[in-house]
């Protein structure tokens, strides 16, 4: 929903820069009609509602074809194939383990109803795509290449959660760093790979 952010890190009160026409719009839009239509049943209607703004997660059982960075550079390493940086890779990203995630995302539905959101779940850790690049090769030990393919349009520069509201409603906080995460996630892309051939 933050779209391209201009503030960093992401607070739940920023609107966000989002371009409604572009190749990210119906994912982007979809998102924000989403939580618009969420208020409005809950104003009309008193439907209980929750909104979790969820930024990036990762973890075993991602599918090795979805596109997304931590499978693609993953799938890559293993395969001693070159790993794609789109554009400079010096764009940023935050990523949460699964785990943590479902964590937050079970103890905001455990909240009081007046608890609506929204409310940011991610890992405040920020990384440019460049180091998740260096340290994947350097947990798989792999002997890929970094190679440049051109930035998507619109591609958000950077993204980082502000987890404070998440910390003090839910008492939530992500317990997972990145390297930590990376192991069991490496694993199983190894075994989906052995699968595959
Ligand atoms: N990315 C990349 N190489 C890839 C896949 C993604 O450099 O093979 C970049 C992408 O341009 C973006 C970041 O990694 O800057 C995260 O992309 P992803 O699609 O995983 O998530 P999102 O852009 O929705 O945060």
């Amino acid at each position: 929903v933050y779209g391209d952010p201009e503030i960093h890190p992401q607070t739940e009160d920023y609107w966000g820069n989002v371009n409604p026409l572009g190749p990210r719009a119906c994912y982007d839009e979809g998102k924000r009609c989403a939580e618009t239509l969420f208020f409005d049943y809950h104003r009309q209607h008193g439907v209980k509602i929750k909104i979790a703004r969820i930024f990036n997660t990762y973890g075993p059982r991602m599918h090795p074809n979805d596109g997304r960075v931590v499978s693609n550079f993953i799938v890559q390493a293993l395969r001693g194939e070159d790993i794609t940086l789109y554009g400079d890779g010096e764009q940023t990203r935050s990523f949460c383990f699964v785990s943590d995630l479902v964590d937050g995302l079970i103890g905001l539905m455990n909240t009081e109803d007046d608890v609506t959101g929204p409310i940011n779940l991610g890992n405040p850790g920020e990384f440019t795509i460049r180091q998740l690049a260096e340290q994947i090769i350097e947990q798989t030990n792999s002997t890929s290449k970094l190679v440049h393919r051109p930035l998507p349009q619109d591609d958000p520069r950077q993204r980082q959660p502000d987890i404070t509201r998440a910390k003090t409603t839910l008492g939530w906080e992500p317990t997972i760093a990145l390297a930590e995460g990376l192991r069991p996630t490496i694993e199983y892309f190894r075994n989906e790979i052995r699968e595959m051939i």
